[in-house]
């Protein structure tokens, strides 16, 4: 049966492998399709279609979006989207100015302490990625402050601790205006990482397929069958299709591996007929 991987982030935001890298993968995994899908960018799609082309598998132009949802960030994807349309790349600019904005606080913060990590430097070093947290946490494990990017994170970075700032995230409506004046369909991703309880999460569901979403990422790496089956459920439920994808980064999360979990062809076709 063939299968795919609709969730893979490339060098183009906090994943470790380039666009052309990451396709090699897939199609070495013997995936018959793959949507790269970097956090606020798609500078990586280009080059991800092109080795596509070479490698003899079909690529999916994506983007993930975080989007405002009463005051806290969620996931949007958006496929098929056109990477040089231009209310994506004047979507992408106000993003990228309010990370810079963000990423020189949480600098500041860190240098108040006594911890030099620049910004400048996360630039030269990752010149081809949208800098954020993770490369923070990679910092501050070589600087021997944190034995992982996890531990960065729950120590240092995630909300609630020391160094977090906050973003100002995309207004939901806007996101979705420009996904679909890119040509794109929104998926809802990973409904179960925002842990909503049950209503919330039926309420999250609701809101987004109002303003748009057209699918519901129900398949994801270390969802258990019980929550998936539900989750199918509620896609039926509120009329979206059922997307997957693993969320691959890789090495900097090694214990996701692309293509997991099974995610059928088939899920691609009824996402195209939206
Ligand atoms: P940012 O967009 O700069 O706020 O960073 C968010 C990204 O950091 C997410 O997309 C994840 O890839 C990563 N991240 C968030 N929390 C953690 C965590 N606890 N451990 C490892 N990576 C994380
Ligand atoms: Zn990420
Ligand atoms: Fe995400
Ligand atoms: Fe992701």
């Amino acid at each position: 049966m063939r299968h795919i991987d609709l969730h893979v982030h490339t060098t183009a935001s906090d994943g470790t492998l380039t666009p052309s890298e990451a396709v090699w993968h897939a199609a070495r995994l013997g995936l018959s399709a793959v949507a790269v899908t970097d956090h606020d960018s798609c500078e990586g799609v280009c080059e991800a279609m092109e080795a596509g082309a070479a490698a003899g598998i079909e690529v999916v132009p994506g983007i993930e979006i975080s989007v405002d949802y009463q005051g806290r960030g969620v996931h949007l994807l958006g496929y098929f989207i056109d990477p040089a349309s231009p209310a994506m790349e004047h979507l992408l600019e106000l993003v990228i100015a309010e990370r810079k904005r963000r990423n020189r606080c949480m600098a500041e913060a860190l240098r108040a302490d006594g911890i030099d990590v620049r910004v400048e430097e996360l630039r030269e070093k990752y010149p081809d990625s949208v800098v954020g947290r993770p490369h923070f946490a990679a910092a501050l494990v070589e600087l021997g402050l944190a034995s992982s990017v996890k531990d960065a994170f729950d120590r240092y970075l995630s909300i609630g601790q020391k160094y977090f700032r906050p973003r100002q995230y995309i207004p939901l409506d806007e996101a979705f205006a420009v996904v679909r004046d890119a040509g794109g369909k929104a998926v809802l991703a990973h409904p179960l990482q925002y842990r909503f309880p049950e209503p919330e999460l039926l309420r999250m569901i609701s809101v987004m397929k109002d303003a748009g979403a057209v699918g519901m990422e129900c398949l994801y790496f270390g969802y258990r069958p019980e929550r998936v089956a539900h989750l199918r459920e509620l896609a039926k439920r509120f009329d979206l299709c059922v997307t997957g994808g693993s969320d691959f980064h890789g090495s900097r999360k090694p214990e996701i591996e692309m293509g997991e979990p099974f995610v059928p062809y088939e899920l691609l076709e009824e996402l195209k007929c939206r």
